[in-house]
């Protein structure tokens, strides 16, 4: 790289340390278009992945039945209309091998693996205030210095520690659908016992019921699932599709969730009882979020919402035959799509299997694990495999794992211990050119991540590109900028139906987890034009440095 006013490689190399200009935390759908954009930008980088490749949890999440649940031509990248038009999807929703073949096409497509050093976990990163750099170390005990650190750590990536008694105990195999093994499990003839019935427990249950010799599904909080109707995407369909990309992705990055479907602002209420009941059975034919889309008002309108979970309990009620277990696996007391909604295939009809039997842990909980099972309050199961699907650490949990610190020797544990506070789910007061992508205050969990990486990671490169072409060394948001930030996000939070199920997306998964939702709901359309008022006028409100010491390059 030419010479240039900024502090890096101001130490010779032969110190041990390795100077850059951008260090890259994470190796999935966002390190991995970080990587390019700044490779790009000809700037000198190191990305780091603690995973053995690139492709985040789609790497790690190798569980059977693992397959995206937004349309997969939503979930790609829309950065490279060469990739656009070389990559052909099989199916309306992909499943994780697939995903993990279009990963691995654009990895070598754009030749991004030879950025990262994979099996390497970063320990810490702290601020330099003095050489306005970022000063990295990782579990292989190497150091790097770069004045621009990106934590694309991604917002599902570590897995939560189970609260479960006794797990150490357990003689038979215990498997974390969140750290699946790379070869095929065989469960035929096996007991098998699932723990968890989110998205991952939803997707396992109904896969591993038909292959288990008996499946035990421990189920907490029921969730609401709806019909996936995956269907194969035809080559008419799929060369339609690429004459229009540029259309559909117009369309995603101007909607709230970042996709291509439409979302009715229709009121509930507004419509006749029977055009409801017709709206509904359509969305529900239609399959994938569409009911979601269906009337505006879903999530302020508690009334409207206990409607359509009503609708959704029927259909429960009409799939599984047994009536225990259908009331059983029909969610309450708290508003559908307030817990992340789920697509399935067949799940409900799984309990209908012979091999499959639902334990209600609402009235019989888990009290332990023993050497040969679970124990709940009514007795032992005894199992071969133990699944775990309990979840994850959400949003926070990646970034607390390791020590940040910034300006004056603040942590960022400190900094979050009444919950994250970010400006724009980016930039953190008081962590100079530390930058997020998909962070916590930001769209996060409620639009598609690709989408959010994408805009994310354009930010960051403008404001890098700014700093660098003004000799500036170093950028933060401003504690005012950053109040008013988390303010409308409190704001618009505030009345969500969101708060009222203890989620993930709330911090209520995890004991002792600041609890509140702290994400960006007003859509991502609105989060764009947010990120881009941010950035107008030479980033106002932010506190920016001139570069301090002039060094070598
Ligand atoms: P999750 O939604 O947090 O679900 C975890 C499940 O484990 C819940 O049913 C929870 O019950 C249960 N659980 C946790 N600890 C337990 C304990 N000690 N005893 C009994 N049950 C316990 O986690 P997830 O299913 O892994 O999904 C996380 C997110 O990943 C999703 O919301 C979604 O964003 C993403 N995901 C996406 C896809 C996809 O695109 N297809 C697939 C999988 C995951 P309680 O609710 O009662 O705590």
């Amino acid at each position: 790289m030419a010479a240039t006013a900024l502090p890096q490689r101001s130490r010779p190399a032969d110190d041990g340390v390795t100077r850059l200009d951008v260090i890259i935390v994470g190796g999935g759908f966002g390190g991995m278009y970080a990587v390019y954009k700044f490779n790009k930008l000809g700037l000198k980088l190191q990305a780091f992945e603690s995973g053995n490749d690139v492709g985040g949890v789609w790497y790690w999440n190798r569980y059977p039945g693992a397959r995206v649940d937004l349309p997969s031509i939503d979930y790609s990248y829309s950065f490279s209309p060469e990739i656009e038009q070389e990559w052909t999807w099989s199916e309306q929703y992909a499943a994780q091998p697939e995903l993990l073949r279009y990963i691995d096409f654009v990895a070598k497509r754009l030749d991004l693996r030879r950025h990262f050093q994979f099996n390497t976990r970063v320990d810490s990163a702290v601020w330099d205030e003095d050489r306005q750099l970022w000063t990295v170390k990782t579990n292989r005990g190497d150091t790097f210095e770069a004045p621009f650190c990106i934590m694309a750590t991604g917002p599902l990536s570590v897995p939560k520690k189970p609260e479960i008694e006794g797990l150490d105990r357990f003689k038979g195999r215990l498997m974390y659908a969140a750290r699946w093994p790379h070869e095929p499990v065989d469960f035929a003839g096996k007991r098998v016992g699932v723990i968890g019935t989110g998205s991952t427990g939803i997707q396992i249950v109904q896969e591993v019921g038909r292959q288990a010799g008996e499946l035990f599904v421990f189920q907490r909080t029921p969730s609401f699932t709806m019909p996936m109707r995956n269907v194969p995407i035809e080559p008419e369909y799929m060369a339609e599709v690429k004459r229009h990309y540029a259309g559909i992705r117009e369309i995603a990055r101007n909607s709230a969730i970042g996709g291509a479907r439409p979302l009715s602002t229709r009121g509930f209420f507004t419509v006749t009882p029977g055009q409801r009941l017709a709206l509904l059975e359509d969305s529900w034919n239609q399959g994938g979020l569409a009911m979601l889309g269906t009337f505006g008002d879903l999530m302020i309108n508690e009334e409207a919402n206990e409607h359509v979970a009503e609708f959704v309990r029927g259909k429960i009620g009409e799939v599984v035959t047994d009536p225990s277990t259908a009331e059983s696996l029909k969610p309450r007391g708290y508003p559908i799509f307030a817990r992340r909604p789920c697509l399935d295939t067949g799940y409900y009809e799984t309990y209908n299997l012979p091999n499959v039997h639902l334990m209600d842990c609402l009235t019989d909980p888990i009290l332990e694990a023993t050497e040969k099972g679970i124990r709940t309050a009514s007795g032992e199961t005894e199992l071969d495999i133990l699944i775990l699907a309990t979840g994850y650490d959400g949003l926070t949990g990646a970034l607390l794992a390791f020590d940040v610190v910034g300006r004056d020797g603040r942590t960022i544990q400190d900094k979050w211990k009444n919950g994250p506070r970010s400006h724009l789910g980016i930039m953190l007061e008081g962590f100079p050119n530390l930058f997020m992508t998909t962070g916590p205050n930001g769209p996060a969990a409620l639009a598609n991540i690709i989408r959010m990486s994408e805009n994310d990671v354009d930010w960051i490169a403008d404001a890098i590109t700014h700093l660098r072409k003004n000799g500036l060394g170093s950028i933060e948001p401003s504690r005012k900028i950053e109040d008013d930030w988390m303010e409308l996000v409190h704001a618009l939070a505030k009345n969500s139906l969101i708060n009222k199920a203890k989620t993930w997306w709330v911090g209520a998964n995890v004991e002792g987890k600041p609890q509140g939702l702290t994400q960006f709901i007003g859509g991502f359309l609105k989060y764009r034009e947010h990120c881009a008022a941010a950035a107008a006028n030479g980033y106002a409100g932010h506190q920016i440095e001139p570069v301090r010491q002039a060094v070598e390059v």
